[in-house]
């Protein structure tokens, strides 16, 4: 990291993307952005079970086409159906109001049809400000960098955040922590995007735990949502390290639910890499305000109750060495620890039986 290279050398992208943040706001500033784009035919994109949501955020837009099939990790039928519905309806903006399948899905239509996305996050997993896409065929999940998903703006509104379960608010934020700690050793990781994924560490781990103590604070909603946009800031720029590897597959093969299985696995891969990566454990160590950063990191996920085992999402014992097999060929070069299947089956064991990550920290 930047503390160890001298002379400091590095090369950043920003990507570029309007920001509109405030608690009961959504309706005007996605009102604004339509106008912004002087776009007249809108696709709504929300899943049926946000529907109470989309009405207040939609409420000054008059949409031509209302998309409600909405499915985790995107698969590829669903895109095929909603592209060609944006098709048949001649429609200029895709307007996507939930979590991030609802965002994955607006960025599979816009992959393909350069249609401009104004995304309205309603959870932590920062998908809206990522020029990543995702989609599921045949259970294995592919994804790729195009920037023509990159959403056009994005409307946070901490209020249409009240309505999501602790547990999966806690499970959410956990997954936006994995951004900033994985961005430390992926590939293009730099002093830039590390800095961000600090300052979203702390305001996510202050915003999770107002949200434990008082699930309807709008300063704890505000604070999470904040840092899961610096969160995913920081993961696009220095792209998917071990930990975004390991859940990807997980995820796309095994079906495991995203935020819970990201927010299970990441003490694992921490303790697997920390100790080969000083300047990643000294920005943690800050971080997490813990003087150790492994520490820190499980003493903030048993503190907000956080889920510890795969098994408890349904994953089978008998699908570790499978995995290992699966994630080997993608762990990035850039890993600070040499991994090879028999590492990835540990941690993935040791993440399917919740036992204490600090097992596999290096000898
Ligand atoms: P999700 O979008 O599937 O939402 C989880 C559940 O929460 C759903 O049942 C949803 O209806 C509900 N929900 C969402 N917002 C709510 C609210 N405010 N109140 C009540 N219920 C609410 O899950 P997620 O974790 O947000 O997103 C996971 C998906 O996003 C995965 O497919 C993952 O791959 C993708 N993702 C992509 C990127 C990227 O950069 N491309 C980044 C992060 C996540």
């Amino acid at each position: 990291m930047s503390e160890q290279s001298t002379p400091l050398r590095f090369v950043h992208d920003a990507l570029p993307q309007r920001v509109l943040f405030g608690a009961g706001q959504a309706s005007e500033h996605v009102r604004q952005e339509v106008e912004r784009l002087g776009a007249r035919r809108i696709m709504l994109l929300a899943s049926a079970d946000e529907e109470q949501l989309v009405t207040r955020v939609a409420e000054r837009i008059e949409p031509v086409l209302v998309w409600t099939e909405i499915a985790q990790h995107v698969p590829v039928d669903i895109a095929v159906a909603a592209r060609a519905a944006a098709r048949a309806a001649s429609v200029d903006a895709l307007v996507s109001v939930g979590g991030g399948s609802t965002t994955g899905m607006a960025k599979a239509i816009a992959l393909e049809t350069g249609l401009p996305i104004i995304a309205v996050p309603t959870t932590y997993a920062g998908s809206e400000a990522t020029n990543v896409w995702g989609l599921t065929e045949a259970e294995r999940k592919t994804t790729g960098i195009d920037d023509r998903v990159l959403p056009v703006s994005v409307v946070y509104d901490s209020e249409l955040t009240l309505t999501l379960p602790v547990a999966l608010s806690v499970a959410s934020g956990l997954n936006g922590i994995a951004h900033c700690v994985d961005a430390l050793w992926a590939p293009r990781a730099d002093p830039i995007n590390a800095a961000l994924g600090a300052e979203a560490i702390r305001a996510l781990a202050a915003g999770l735990r107002g949200i434990v103590a008082d699930p309807q604070s709008l300063a704890g909603r505000d604070d999470a949502l904040y840092g899961a946009y610096l969160a995913a800031v920081s993961f696009a720029s220095a792209g998917s390290g071990l930990h975004h590897k390991i859940c990807h597959a997980l995820g796309g093969t095994y079906g495991l639910p995203h935020a819970q299985t990201h927010a299970i696995v990441l003490p694992y891969v921490t303790a697997f890499n920390v100790d080969a990566a000083p300047g990643a454990a000294r920005r943690l160590q800050a971080a997490f305000g813990a003087d150790d950063p492994l520490a820190g990191l499980v003493a903030l996920r048993d503190e907000l109750g956080a889920p510890r085992a795969l098994r408890d999402l349904g994953f089978a014992e008998s699908a570790i060495d499978e995995a290992a097999s699966i994630i080997l060929p993608s762990v990035p070069p850039s890993n600070p620890r040499p991994v090879d299947a028999g590492d990835l089956a540990r941690i993935i064991r040791a993440a399917w039986a919740g036992t204490d990550p600090a097992e596999l920290r290096a000898p």
